[in-house]
């Protein structure tokens, strides 16, 4: 059977994923000048705040001088709900997305085809780089619908030229039964689900290793390298991250090559800055922040500097895969949805590392973070591996303690581990819900 073979990646888009470092910025300093112009002229809200701001499309010369633009937020986005934001005519539009609103008035962005076009590329590049190509299969297991997952993969796949196939999430053992059917080489969802997938298949006395499947671009959720060595151990597959939002595009605005070193970011399309996220200082090449997009190719909906809320930092040495794209690494966190529990930062993150290094346990986990009194505790929930559970840990007390200690290593503070049965912690089809915080913060 053809698993994985690096010999199959391949650069999509020679061109411009292999520019000179000198050539980019001058493409993506044209580009920018003709977005903030674009933006300022067709849309009220960046003309208003331009002006509030004292800043004028001219003054962008040199590509520092974004830096003289203010800042956008999800909060911008909802105030001009629904369609405040674009700057093409209704007539162009062909599409339209949404994020889910879970937390608030959804994000809503409509695509010209010209938008569609830059997602479709910037996607084939990331598909590409697993070894997508036009005789591949790939099975799409993203939700379709106005979440943006499942069609970006779909369009990217199809710039290859290869066939596509729009499963959509949830449904396991029919997904189980495609997957082997018709039968695809490559998956694309979030990596809980695919994990989900393997663990549905090996209850039932499947071997997930022998479906056809090569490699896979998972995200849309946070993810560690624990994670990826899972999945890559159980499908014997390449398992590489895909980043994006809505708000840019959709996934695909970086995705991992095979070195998996870090995403690299379809920069001639998005443009990012690092910024410390509580002095909203742009940071040296390197630093850790929150990463900032601006669209220098969208005609719908253009964002300019919009505040991801995501952690991570920019490398832009040419990797070793010979594309000089800027790589960003892989998300820390956000910055709204770190914990403070007693007062220190905890990103779920890090408990999540201690899990999956640990055999025993079942790849699924949840964070309770409560405050019975006065003060906050924070309860894991572990599932034990029945698969892997030696008969030697007859003391489920040590056990439990072994892995409490390992999470307050990481983290700094103590946690109640609580052992649940086999499949008992709720698993997601979509976006895995890790954390639940039951602190009344009002
Ligand atoms: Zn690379």
């Amino acid at each position: 059977m053809a698993k994985f073979s690096e010999d199959d990646v391949y650069i999509f888009n020679k061109e411009r994923e292999c520019m000179q470092r000198e050539d980019m910025k001058e493409l993506q300093l044209k580009r920018l000048k003709n977005t903030v112009k674009y933006a300022y002229e067709h849309v009220d809200f960046y003309r208003d705040l331009y002006d509030k701001h004292n800043v004028h499309p001219d003054d962008i010369k040199t590509l520092e001088d974004i830096q003289k633009l203010p800042f956008i937020t999800k909060d911008d986005l909802r105030k001009t709900y629904p369609f405040k934001l674009q700057a093409a005519p209704k007539e162009d539009w062909k599409e339209v997305h949404s994020t889910s609103g879970t937390t608030g008035i959804p994000t809503v962005a409509a695509y010209t085809q010209k938008d569609l076009d830059i997602w479709a590329e910037s996607t084939a590049r990331g598909l590409a780089s697993v070894g997508v190509n036009p005789k591949s299969i790939v099975n799409v297991a993203y939700g379709f619908g106005l979440f943006t997952g499942g069609h970006g993969a779909q369009y990217g796949a199809q710039k290859i030229g290869a066939l596509a196939v729009p499963m959509s999430s949830g449904n396991t053992p029919k997904q189980i039964n495609f997957l082997k059917d018709f039968p695809a080489d490559f998956l694309c969802c979030t990596p809980s689900y695919a994990l989900f997938i393997a663990e549905t298949m090996e209850k039932e006395g499947m071997d997930p290793k022998d479906l056809p499947l090569k490699g896979g671009l998972f995200g849309a959720e946070m993810w560690t390298e624990e994670i990826r060595a899972k999945l890559e151990e159980k499908f014997d597959i390449s398992a590489q991250n895909i980043y994006g939002l809505t708000e840019v595009i959709g996934p695909g605005v970086s995705t991992e090559c095979h070195m998996k070193d870090g995403m690299h970011i379809a920069e001639d399309h998005f443009y990012p800055e690092i910024i410390d996220p509580e002095t909203l200082e742009v940071l040296p090449e390197g630093e850790e922040g929150e990463i900032v997009f601006t669209s220098l190719t969208k005609t719908g909906m253009p964002v300019i500097r919009y505040r991801t809320k995501d952690l991570t930092s920019l490398n832009y040495e040419k990797c070793k895969c010979g594309r000089t794209t800027v790589r960003m690494s892989r998300i820390k966190g956000r910055s709204d949805d770190m914990l403070k529990v007693k007062g220190v930062i905890v990103f779920p993150k890090q408990i999540e590392e201690v899990i999956m290094k640990v055999d025993e346990l079942a790849p699924a986990y949840q964070i309770i973070v409560s405050r019975p009194d006065t003060l906050d505790e924070i309860e894991v929930q572990v599932e034990i591996d029945q698969a892997n559970f030696s008969d030697s840990i007859t003391d489920l007390e040590t056990f439990r303690n072994k892995i409490a200690k390992s999470i307050k290593e990481a983290i700094g503070i103590g946690v109640k581990v609580t052992l649940a049965e086999p499949f008992t912690i709720p698993r997601s089809e979509g976006k895995a819900k890790r954390v639940i915080d039951k602190r009344d913060f009002s």
